[in-house]
């Protein structure tokens, strides 16, 4: 040893996975009575804290160390044990290298390590070896218990919204170590409502802002907002389906709070870009404009709504005429808004209370669905396939990529053809409970598009102009051919 005063550096790490209850203070102690004893002078203490020694790049002191090292700053590194400097093979490597370029002293006070020497190596790599044996076993271990779980439909992570953990009971009722999501009332009767109101066509912004109105507390957050009740809502938990690796494998211990149905054509309407947007359009305010037609012989235009005229009294006071609808054409046929809509309401709601509607609109159609849906599954294992074969290098990446946006298309075909085969959401809501209400309630676009769904609509003109009673014949309702009734 010359006259040169070694500079020692400490390095410490602590970590949750490998279940060591050693903290670094503990560490560091050790490591500076080791540094007093050998007459070397700390030069500086690195610490990471949290983090697994396997991912190297979530260690951001240890790799400031090295590059102290290389940088002439540091002559020897402390430490409590090889596993804590690290446990992958070939960083181990780096580390011998490093050790042979820069004369670097590795001490472990779990055994002295002479980097220098061939059996100071041999130990140092025995020592990464069997710590990365460690992990591995310990990782194998969690990833079947996680399996095992998961398979069993034992909940995993937090309970999310909507749902409390709490222990599953034996036969005499006592709590036993296993655990189940059982759903909150509270929670579940909001889940329940959004599910209702999305599918009748309420947009996620309209749900949310009433959530917030109504002072419903947000999970986790001091408010809802649309991309949390997206997620909130999308769940495959919600309808009691349990998820492992990204995929459905079962059902959960716990309850269910919607059907699964339900919860498949939530699915199709939040993640779908283009049911988002209405077809009919959001600017109307009325039931009609656009949708209904001019009756008079050789017109056919297209009528719209307009605010009535104003209409000045004989005393100087003027008043406006309730809005009507008018023929864009033409001009010649007006009816008012309100008497043409009562009428078409009455047709709609008598052709939802029709079982043959509502069985249309429930069931969608289930063979092109379930067609889809093999498809879809077959597709997923070619995917699953060519990954594996890529992994094993039996195809190219080039291969891989040409295959893996092929098979991507054809799954994404098959799974717009999955969703038109499903039911109409917003017609299923309207077409169970009170029918009426629910027409009522509904909101304007979906009332519009269930009306350009199921009728067409014609204002038929009505003789000499003048004063008299609306006359509920000259609005003629009939029912699409798609509904054979
Ligand atoms: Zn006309």
């Amino acid at each position: 040893m010359n006259q040169h005063q070694i500079r020692a550096a400490i390095y410490t790490r602590i970590s949750e996975d490998d279940g060591t209850a050693l903290g670094v203070q503990r560490q560091e102690e050790d490591a500076r009575n080791e540094a007093a004893n050998r007459g070397w002078e700390v030069a500086r203490v690195y610490v990471d804290n949290d983090v697994s020694a396997t991912r190297t790049r979530m260690r951001p002191q240890f790799h400031r160390m090295i590059t102290d090292v290389r940088a002439g700053l540091v002559d020897a590194v402390l430490i409590w044990d090889t596993d804590r400097l690290t446990r992958t093979p070939r960083e181990a490597e780096d580390l011998i290298d490093l050790a042979d370029t820069h004369g670097l002293q590795i001490i472990s006070l779990g055994g002295y390590r002479d980097l220098s020497t061939p059996n100071g190596r041999r130990d140092f790599r025995n020592d990464v070896t069997n710590a990365r044996y460690e992990t591995e076993k310990m990782a194998r271990r969690l990833r079947r218990r996680l399996q095992q779980k998961a398979e069993a439909g034992e909940p995993q992570g937090r309970p999310g919204y909507g749902f409390t953990r709490v222990p599953v009971l034996d036969d005499a009722g006592r709590p036993t170590r296993l655990r189940r999501d059982e759903a909150d009332p509270e929670q579940a009767a909001v889940i329940r409502e959004v599910a209702n109101r999305l599918l009748a066509g309420h947009s996620l912004r309209s749900v949310v802002s009433d959530l917030n109105l109504r002072g419903i507390p947000a999970p986790e957050a001091e408010k809802w907002n649309s991309t949390m009740l997206r997620q909130v809502m999308k769940r495959p938990s919600l309808a009691g389906l349990r998820v492992y690796k990204g995929k459905v494998i079962g059902r959960t211990t716990g309850d269910a709070i919607l059907d699964e149905s339900m919860h498949d054509r939530l699915i199709a309407l939040l993640t779908d870009p283009s049911r988002r947007t209405n077809r009919a359009g959001n600017d109307y305010k009325y039931l009609l404009s656009g949708l209904a037609r001019c009756g008079r012989e050789g017109c056919g235009g297209a009528v719209r709504a307009g605010v009535g005229r104003l209409v000045s009294r004989p005393d100087g006071t003027a008043h406006r005429q309730p809005p009507s609808y008018v023929c864009t054409e033409c001009f010649k046929v007006r009816r008012k808004v309100a008497d043409v809509d009562s009428v078409v309401n009455d047709q709609i709601i008598t052709l939802l209370r029709t079982p043959e509607v509502i069985g249309m609109f429930e069931h969608g159609d289930a063979d092109a669905a379930a067609r889809a849906q093999a498809d879809i599954a077959a597709l997923d294992a070619k995917l699953e396939l060519i990954a594996d074969q890529w992994a094993e290098d039996v195809i190219t990446a080039a291969q891989f990529t040409r295959l893996n946006t092929r098979l991507r298309d054809k799954r994404v075909a098959a799974e717009q053809e999955r969703r038109a085969a499903l039911p109409n959401a917003a017609l299923t809501v309207l077409s169970t409970g009170d029918v009426a209400a629910s027409w009522d309630d509904a909101p304007i676009e979906v009332r519009r598009a269930i009306v350009s769904e199921l009728v067409e609509v014609t204002i038929l003109p009505t003789g000499p102009r003048g004063r008299r009673p609306f006359d509920k014949a000259s609005v003629s309702v009939v029912p699409r051919t798609i509904v054979a009734l």
